[in-house]
């Protein structure tokens, strides 16, 4: 893989990253779009890093299905995609990992504990294997973007990132490789996420700026289904991921759920 970048590098191109685990759908493609727009030769990983799930997780039933995947990123014209197996990333005594200690404390980090080392970790091992001069992430994983961005600076990677915005199902459900997981009626369930964001958005567009207000406007409008339970619903800092009791700035508001037994994400930033 870096001899077929540093080939491409060497003859003038510029190469794109986009690192997924697979099951590809609109969203992933979409990035695949950004990566196109600013390079000569796009690289899709498609690779579920077991160091990024927690005992008990659901690493082995992780949907795959990589025939669909390749066809998918070679109707997209993507140049090379690179699947390697565990074993091939992870020698069995490795031993070296990279922890980020202030922006991956919170939100998913806090329930995830060893999740954004396992992710901080497989990112620069992808960023040293695919020498990518862009590499694109989705704002669907809005703590991951942050991650990477400081992992960028902190280690000084020379990889430009680049943020795509969520893609959605039309009736907005955010699209997830683990929307596979639910069952019809759960799909249904499941709405009620972005309909919380919806309401976030919509009473800061009407002026509020209480952050207890507009966390119980939307806590009661997920409590209203019962099959889904709330993991948090958290208004922090856009940049430094800190809580916030204002409304000044960007405000990133970020939630967890289960639906059933699926673990949903889903986020909104406003004031932006
Ligand atoms: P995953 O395969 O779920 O690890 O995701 C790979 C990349 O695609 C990550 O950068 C995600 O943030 C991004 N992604 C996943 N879902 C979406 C979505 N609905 N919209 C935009 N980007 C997404």
């Amino acid at each position: 893989m870096q001899a077929w970048s540093l080939t491409h590098k060497r003859s003038g191109k510029r190469v794109g990253l986009v690192p997924t685990m697979g099951y590809l759908h609109q969203g992933h493609m979409s990035l695949v779009h950004l990566a196109h727009e600013r390079t000569d030769a796009v690289v899709v990983s498609i690779f579920v890093n077991p160091i990024q799930f927690l005992p008990g997780e659901d690493l082995a039933n992780y949907p795959r299905d990589f025939e669909r995947d390749e066809r998918l990123c070679r109707e997209a014209g993507v140049t090379a995609v690179f699947y390697p197996a565990p074993e091939e990333l992870y020698a069995a005594d490795h031993s070296v990992y990279v922890d980020e200690t202030r922006l991956t404390m919170g939100l998913c980090g806090r329930h995830r504990p060893g999740h954004f080392r396992g992710v901080a970790t497989v990112v620069a091992k992808l960023f040293n294997v695919v020498l990518p001069d862009v590499a694109v992430f989705g704002q669907k994983d809005a703590q991951q973007c942050a991650l990477i961005q400081r992992l960028v600076r902190d280690l000084n990677f020379p990889v430009e990132i680049v943020i795509g915005p969520i893609v959605r199902e039309p009736d907005g459900l955010a699209m997830s490789s683990r929307n596979r997981y639910l069952s019809a009626p759960e799909r249904q369930e499941a709405l009620c996420l972005h309909r919380a964001l919806e309401l976030a958005d919509d009473l800061y567009r009407r002026g509020s700026r209480d952050v207890k207000v507009i966390r119980e406007a939307m806590g009661g409008c997920i409590a209203a289904v019962p099959a889904v339970n709330i993991e948090f619903i958290e208004f922090v800092d856009n940049s430094t991921l800190e809580p916030v009791t204002a409304m000044t700035g960007k405000v990133l508001v970020a939630l967890a759920a289960r639906v059933g037994t699926t673990r949903l994400i889903d986020n909104t930033v406003l004031g932006a």
